[in-house]
């Protein structure tokens, strides 16, 4: 996998003694700071080491933004989205290196990679779309003057992604951020820096080929550790705006910096989803909508349905079949095309999640299915692999009812009517998705009224499209990304009065 990774690198451009880790005014650089060195997920070796950006590369990539930035907004809106759509030229022909890049480093079967630079492109041609779309109003205000309302840019903008979708993150921002009229400084997790830097590189090689492409500076990349150079970045003057995604803890250090500062910020944080199954439910969709709710992504998803509530009647019956569902999982190396679920992203979250498991048996969970290392691994999987892992036996006032996992683990709990699924599906202090499956179409709807949670499906799960708003509530965070809302994120409502 080493050699493997060095050719994809290699490939793109990104070899080098130190590896060129930043994409900073239309240019690769390597860092200058601290050694930051990669561990493949999968069998626990060193990939390749690289160097931390740290605060000089920040000052740099800020100064090139605003550059970007001012050539960008001289162009005619119309202008602007031929130009996002000709840049994704740059992808074409590229995509399977991609995927390779994404699935090695951040150890995703290369099938969830290859779908995750499908939605790249999405975003991007969504987001290309709204650039001559976003109208502005005349109020007809008490007096003798003409007054409009337009959605200006921030100017620069500040954004954070983290290791669990490394190339989704990154478009899911970068599109609508330029698509505005902002230029942006992106920090992906320290722990899978490369594709976002990629998607950068190609995103304005493929504009040159057609007419004139991205400026150089609207978009740059700069890798390296949260407490040094993100913290640079939020902490940076010219940043007018911070969009994070992430864990709540970190999220709470960006909005503290932002406040700092009177900066706004978008916040996407963690959640501890609720997945509420009641009796009169087609069963057999429920069981597979709650698999794969959860143990797609090997649970490392912010929306991942890890609270399955179940109404008692059929507790006993869904839990069974949910836990063969389980063991059926292929759990495999992700370079493997059968595999559907590899090892978690990196030993801090292996150590979490386990430790999570062994606290809730010592409360008094049982584990129905999992709870340990798979079986039949391959010889070189020495990595971060947990199995599909079901609890029972689980009470509310749990950590692991409460607490995102951020791994394959499922906590089942029973309800005994509608009034005490929905108090136990908010009883956290997270907000992020829910799901409720019945036939019964009113209670569907009137239960998914009553759920704090900024996505609630109906008789699905994990349904999302960069064209509907998505966001929390609580420790989930607070803005919204994705659609118009995500778009408006990006833009500051600017009330000009003419007098006639
Ligand atoms: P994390 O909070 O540890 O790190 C996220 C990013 O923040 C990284 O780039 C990190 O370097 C940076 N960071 C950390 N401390 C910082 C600081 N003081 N200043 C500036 N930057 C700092 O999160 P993670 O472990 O990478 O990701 C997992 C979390 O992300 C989970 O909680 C998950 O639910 C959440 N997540 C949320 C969404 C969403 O859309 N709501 C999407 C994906 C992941």
């Amino acid at each position: 996998a080493c050699d493997h990774l060095a050719a994809l690198l290699k490939g793109f451009g990104l070899a080098a003694s130190t590896p060129l880790s930043n994409w900073i005014d239309g240019r690769l650089v390597a860092g200058e700071g601290e050694e930051i060195t990669l561990i493949n997920p999968a069998t626990g070796e060193a990939l390749v080491s690289y160097r931390d950006a740290g605060a000089g590369l920040i000052e740099r990539a800020t100064q090139a933004a605003v550059r970007g930035q001012r050539e960008w907004v001289t162009l005619t809106a119309s202008e602007r989205g031929r130009r996002m759509n000709a840049a994704l030229r740059g992808l074409e022909g590229h995509e399977e290196a991609l995927a390779q890049l994404e699935s090695v480093v951040a150890g995703k079967p290369i099938r969830d990679c290859r779908a995750e630079v499908g939605k790249v492109r999405e975003m991007f041609e969504y987001y290309a779309g709204w650039c001559d779309k976003q109208h502005g109003e005349v109020i007809p205000v008490p007096t003798s003057h003409l007054n409009y309302v337009h959605h200006v840019p921030y100017g620069v903008v500040g954004q954070i992604t983290p290791w669990n979708a490394p190339m989704f993150t990154c478009a899911w921002q970068l599109a609508p951020a330029i698509a505005a009229g902002n230029a942006a400084v992106l920090k992906p997790s320290e722990l899978t820096p490369f594709t976002s830097v990629v998607i950068a590189k190609l995103l304005e090689e493929g504009g040159k080929g057609v007419s004139q492409g991205l400026p150089k500076g609207l978009i740059n990349i700069v890798n390296g550790l949260g407490k040094t150079t993100g913290a640079a970045l939020t902490d940076h003057p010219t940043i007018s705006k911070l969009v994070f995604v992430g864990s709540p803890q970190s999220g709470r250090m960006i909005a503290e910096a932002g406040a700092r500062r009177l900066v706004p910020s978008v916040l996407e944080l963690g959640g501890k989803s609720a997945n509420i199954v009641f009796a009169d439910a087609k069963l057999d969709e429920a069981v597979a909508g709650a698999q794969a709710a959860i143990f797609a992504a090997a649970g490392q998803s912010c929306v991942a349905g890890s609270r399955l509530l179940i109404e008692r009647s059929v507790f006993e019956q869904v839990t069974t079949r949910l836990a063969r569902a389980a063991e059926q999982i292929a759990v495999g190396l992700p370079s493997d095309e059968a595999t559907r679920m590899g090892p978690l992203q990196n030993r801090r979250q292996f150590e979490q999640v386990t430790r999570m498991i062994e606290a809730a048996e010592a409360a008094g969970a049982r584990v129905l299915t999992g709870g340990k290392r798979p079986e039949g691994l391959p010889d070189e999987a020495h990595g971060y692999f947990i199995a599909p892992t079901v609890l029972v036996d689980v009470t509310p006032e749990m950590e692991i009812a409460q607490q995102e996992v951020f791994g394959p683990v499922l906590v089942a709990m029973a309800f005994d009517d509608e009034a005490q699924a929905i108090q136990l599906a908010n009883e956290t202090r997270f907000g992020l998705a829910g799901a409720v499956w019945s036939q019964d179409v009113a209670r569907a709807h009137r239960v998914a009224g009553q759920l704090r949670a900024g996505t609630v499906w109906i008789n699905s799960y994990k349904a999302i499209s960069v064209m509907s708003p998505f966001g929390g509530f609580g420790d989930s965070g607070f803005g919204r990304s994705s659609g118009l809302d995500g778009l408006r994120e990006y833009t500051v409502p600017q009330s000009v009065w003419v007098e006639t």
